[in-house]
């Protein structure tokens, strides 16, 4: 197979450099921080709940890692609303922090492929030379760029790679974090627990071994232009008025840090012409990263199994191409998809309810294990303008 180097040792990154070790293929990680168990376990302006469903799940079981996300993640069943369970998940799935996900990932690729991955953390990678494979002053002759959306890999590739183009779009999302320290048992933590519609308001846990029932639960608000609160006061009084539920599950302690906290914007979506060039390949979110629809995390990892199998299925020298032609239209239709989601706009509420009309509900489709990205979008877009 050659000698390859994996740059990112995140979701993406982990699953490919499994992936290739139960095959017997030797990689090197190079990782920029320090190896996860080393991280903190909370980052207040970071830590958000990801649900692996079909597109992770598939992911999971190709690297035989079902056992290891059941340790370290949440089992996940669906989207609650209120009462009842409305979006049941009946197969395997987990809700967790990325951190939760890299866990998972590190310990199969420690228990198991100790002898076929080397891991170089605390490395940053800044100088790549795509066309003869060298990184970190060692040649390759396959280098995976899993180092998410600010790519040094994908930025090598611009300049190195005479055709290659990136583009970049942005909506009006942002994301405001808020704890939930008082919850108790009043919601699901097997759940995406929906809090309030407009503004969308989602809390889940992530899992933190420090808290008496190992979870933390944590809360998204998605709104549409970024806000700053000047008291922890102000904060309040903005929950009370726009999404109430969360002062009954929060502390005033948990208000005052989220007034102090910046929203995260989380509309940012980026396109590559190509997936592949010179010795380089492009995975995960370095590859198409989209604004948020519950799929970044696993589309990261579906994309490091389609380029496994693209390895398997050919020599590797032409690799890139089989991973560009099997890969990019699923990259681009789930970046499609991410677009699709507007915060605060009442439009979505009006095409989400003519959709489902016609049977088509995109974000839950996306969510499937048997149908492709690709698929979802051409459904959609057979609706016509409401889904232009
Ligand atoms: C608020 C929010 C909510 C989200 N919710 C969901 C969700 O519900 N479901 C979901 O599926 N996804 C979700 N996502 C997206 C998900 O977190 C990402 O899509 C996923 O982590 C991408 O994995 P990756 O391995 O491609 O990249 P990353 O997770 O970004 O990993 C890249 C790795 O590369 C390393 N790296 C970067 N540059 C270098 C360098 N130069 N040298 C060496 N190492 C480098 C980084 O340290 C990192 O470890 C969410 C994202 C956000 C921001």
């Amino acid at each position: 197979m050659g000698d390859i180097a994996i740059i990112g040792g995140g979701p993406a990154g982990l699953t490919a450099a499994i992936a290739l070790a139960r095959r017997g293929v030797r990689s090197t990680v190079f990782e920029r921080e320090a190896h996860p168990d080393r991280m903190p376990r909370f980052n207040p302006n970071r830590s958000y709940p990801i649900d692996l469903t079909g597109h992770g799940l598939k992911a999971v079981r190709y690297i035989d890692a079902v056992e290891h996300f059941d340790t370290h993640m949440t089992a996940f069943h669906g989207i609650r609303n209120g009462g009842g369970v409305r979006d049941p998940w009946p197969e395997p799935g987990w809700i967790g922090s990325r951190g939760d996900i890299m866990r998972a990932l590190m310990s199969v690729a420690e228990q198991r492929h100790r002898d076929m991955i080397d891991f170089v953390f605390d490395s940053d990678v800044s100088s790549v030379d795509v066309h003869v494979g060298e990184v970190a002053g060692q040649r390759f002759d396959l280098l995976v760029g899993s180092d998410g959306a600010g790519s040094a890999v994908r930025g090598a590739m611009l300049d190195q790679v005479d055709g290659f183009t990136v583009e970049t779009s942005a909506v009006p999302n942002y994301g405001l974090i808020l704890e939930l320290d008082q919850v108790g048992d009043r919601l699901d933590k097997h759940c995406l627990n929906g809090l309030g519609f407009s503004p969308l308001t989602l809390a889940a846990v992530i899992n933190d071994d420090e808290k008496p029932d190992g979870v933390r639960w944590i809360c998204v608000v998605g709104v549409k232009k970024p806000i700053t609160f000047t008291s922890p006061g102000q904060a309040t009084t903005w929950l009370r008025k726009n999404t109430p539920r969360v002062l009954d599950l929060t502390s005033d302690r948990a208000v005052a840090e989220f007034s102090r906290r910046e929203g995260v914007h989380l509309g940012q979506r980026l396109t590559c012409s190509s997936l592949y060039g010179g010795r380089a390949v492009l995975l995960g979110d370095a590859a198409a990263a989209f604004p948020p629809v519950g799929q970044g995390g696993n589309a990261a990892l579906e994309s490091a199994m389609v380029l496994d199998q693209c390895l398997v299925s050919g020599p590797l020298d032409t690799a890139g191409v089989r991973y560009d032609a099997a890969w990019k239209p699923e990259a681009d239709a789930v970046s499609w998809i991410g677009g699709q989601v507007r915060y605060q706009n009442p439009r979505m509420l009006v095409r989400a309810l003519v959709s489902g009309a016609f049977g088509i509900n995109v974000f839950k489709q996306a969510k499937s294990s048997t149908r492709s990205y690709s698929d979802v979008r051409h459904a959609a877009r057979r609706l016509g303008p409401i889904w232009a």
